[in-house]
């Protein structure tokens, strides 16, 4: 557990959180470990049946931030900038009761945030150690801070961008008829390890009818000359920042009519939509750019999916492109621009790229070529 995060950053994102929390009317914030505690105070790991969780008080509240942790897991936490965060460490040994413990650090508040990912063991285990109190998720209020990349933040997703962007320039080693999309899927996984990534999070290789299900993963269907392939692949950096884009190929020669036609369709929505990115547009007018001209093509039914969503220590985070999101794009904001068309039983395309709001548009972090490459 080495932050790559200077912990000026932290204290920061803190400060941040507990003000956020006032305005909500949150008095006290409950992180258990994920990415909101990495967000919080860089550590990593997730929650298990023993309770650990920092106690993180909003604005105006007395007591300091403490992080009640299990004996035997505290000496992990060596890596961790705590004592200059000025985070209390709080030890229970196994046969205490660690909800009991977090009650008594928290000073009688009336509202606690939970953060989203809490297990419900841990939310039930509170929940009795604080019987008057209104449980809430800690989501709205942690959400103001992550959805607002910093540059650092900004830069690590860049490189991730750059890394899996390298990854879909090799796929023509990798992509040719008479292989499975499990081997291609293999070799695609080793590539994404040797371009910089911690973890092969995800691999998509949707050959032909495949390619018509957005999370196909990937299966034992030979690939033949002709087919047409959505490749969405992506993992986290060292730093946690993730990778995410899909390109889809065409394999073996040229694909039929029908599908360059479609494929033409989808490739202007998505250039569309990317185009309407900048400060003060709302998530859903987004949405509507990479729709309409789907729509206006009669293939509006085959676009089943949002068309893009946040990123960052997640690849699925706040701010979702959907229909329905009133909320206005800021500068530092990372999504998804990724519309798809899905041909039951015959074939599918998504193109894929990550972006993030600058002062008068955006910046995009994939820039492979978008069309349909022919391998
Ligand atoms: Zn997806
Ligand atoms: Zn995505
Ligand atoms: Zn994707």
């Amino acid at each position: 557990m080495t932050p790559a995060v200077p912990s000026a950053l932290f204290a920061d994102r803190l400060r941040r959180a507990g003000e956020v929390a006032a305005l909500h009317d949150t008095d006290l914030l409950l992180v258990t470990p994920g990415t909101d505690l990495q967000y919080l105070i860089g550590a990593e790991g997730s929650s298990h049946e023993r309770l650990t969780c920092l106690v993180l008080p909003a604005a105006g509240h007395r007591a300091p931030p403490a992080l009640v942790v299990p004996r035997l897991e505290a000496p992990g936490l060596a890596g961790l900038p705590l004592e200059e965060l000025g985070v209390e460490i709080v030890t229970w040994t196994d046969g205490d009761d660690p909800y009991l413990l977090v009650s008594d650090l928290a000073g009688g508040p009336t509202r606690i945030g939970l953060v989203d990912s809490m297990p419900a063991a841990h939310v039930i285990g509170l929940r009795d150690a604080f019987p008057e109190v209104a449980q809430e998720l800690a989501g709205p209020v942690i959400r103001e801070l992550r959805m607002r990349k910093d540059p650092a933040e900004v830069a690590e997703l860049r490189a991730a961008g750059a890394a899996i962007d390298r990854v879909h320039a090799r796929m023509g080693e990798f992509l040719k008829p008479g292989r499975t999309e499990k081997q291609v899927g293999a070799d695609i996984a080793a590539a994404i390890l040797e371009e910089g990534h911690r973890q092969a999070a995800f691999v998509i290789v949707g050959s032909g009818p495949n390619g018509a299900s957005p999370h196909h993963d990937v299966s034992d269907r030979v690939i033949e000359s002709g087919d047409v392939v959505v490749i969405d692949i992506g993992g986290p950096l060292p730093s946690g920042y993730n990778s995410d884009c899909t390109r889809t190929y065409a394999v073996g020669g040229e694909p039929a009519a029908s599908v360059r036609e479609a494929y033409a369709v989808l490739q202007d929505a998505q250039e569309r939509a990317v185009a309407a990115v900048r400060p003060s547009v709302t998530a859903e007018q987004v949405d509507a750019a990479a729709r309409q001209p789907i729509r206006a093509a009669g293939l509006g039914e085959r676009f089943v999916h949002r068309t893009g969503h946040g990123i960052g220590l997640d690849v699925h985070e706040e701010p979702y492109i959907v229909g329905g999101n009133e909320l206005q794009l800021e500068p530092g904001m990372a999504f998804s621009v990724e519309p798809g068309i899905y041909l039951d039983g015959e074939w599918g395309a998504r193109i894929e790229d990550i972006v993030v709001v600058t002062d008068n548009g955006c910046e995009r972090l994939n820039t492979r070529p978008r069309d349909l490459v022919v391998l």
